[in-house]
């Protein structure tokens, strides 16, 4: 009876080892595969031909050349004539762009470039592009101009963000044109007007180089000043034309 039992309970015991055996196999088994599935995860999300959403390649150019550079800076009112589109903003000359430009007119323009615009770089100089280089139009983004003229221009000029956005800053600085026209009694005015060549000699003499106008509305209102900067960041003569788009006599708005 006793052998019996022995028996029976070593027989019990065997079958509990067998369903341990199998339980533990189909834990391993399950593991397994769960982590092959996470390593072809982590293997096919880091592969570049795996990417959602796609990514959608935008067109550039990679024909970087350019000569030198055009220093745009443009008048507010002419900007905002006849336009309730703009924000409030203060009465002096303002930065629009760098400009890389060839010596044959044309000039590169979005240019491919890993650097991409981040407003988060350009906090310590974002209060100074507020002032300088703020956007003017309502319902859009304090950034919205800067990340603009990165991507058309600052691209080809082969520099960081930082750099493309503080140099022109710098730059900026130097051409103090609201005093210098203001000295010579070229005042924003809505009743006068001006010949395009007493403001360009008012500000190139101050300059020592010649600089370009231009106007819009009917050619009539004055809305821009270009000063030509070589790589280097010294200015020199402008050769182009220099008041092209403006009539004779001019109109140099005022807001007030
Ligand atoms: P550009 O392409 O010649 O460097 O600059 C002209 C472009 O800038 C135009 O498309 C014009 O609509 C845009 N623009 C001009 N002023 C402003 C502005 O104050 N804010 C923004 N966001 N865009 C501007």
């Amino acid at each position: 009876m006793a052998d019996n039992f022995i028996l029976l309970d070593s027989g019990y015991e065997q079958r509990q080892r067998e369903k341990n055996r199998m339980l533990f196999r189909v834990i391993f088994i399950g593991f397994v595969f769960i982590l092959i599935f996470l390593i072809s995860l982590i293997v096919v999300s880091n592969s570049s031909s795996y990417v959602y959403p796609p990514k959608i390649k935008q067109n550039c150019s990679k024909d970087y050349n350019f000569d030198y550079y055009i220093l745009a800076l443009r008048w507010p009112v002419t900007e905002c004539l006849s336009k309730d589109k703009c924000l409030k903003y203060n009465q002096e000359w303002l930065i629009h762009g760098l400009w890389p430009n060839r010596n044959d007119g044309t000039y590169p323009q979005n240019c491919c470039s890993d650097e991409k615009f981040d407003l988060k770089e350009l906090i310590p100089i974002e209060n100074q592009l507020k002032e300088d280089w703020p956007n003017l139009l309502k319902n859009h983004a304090d950034d919205s101009l800067w990340r603009h003229e990165w991507t058309k221009h600052g691209t080809c000029s082969r520099t960081k963000p930082f750099q493309y956005f503080n140099t022109t800053l710098e730059l900026y600085k130097k051409f103090t044109i609201d005093k210098w026209l203001k000295q010579e009694n070229v005042i924003p005015s809505n009743d006068k007007t001006y010949s395009g060549d007493s403001i360009i000699n008012v500000i190139s003499k101050k300059i020592g180089f010649n600089i370009e106008i231009e106007c819009e509305n009917n050619k009539e209102y004055l809305s821009q000043i270009n000063i030509c900067v070589g790589k280097n960041f010294n200015v020199f003569d402008c050769q182009k034309e220099h008041k092209s788009s403006c009539n004779n006599q001019i109109i140099y708005p005022t807001n007030k």
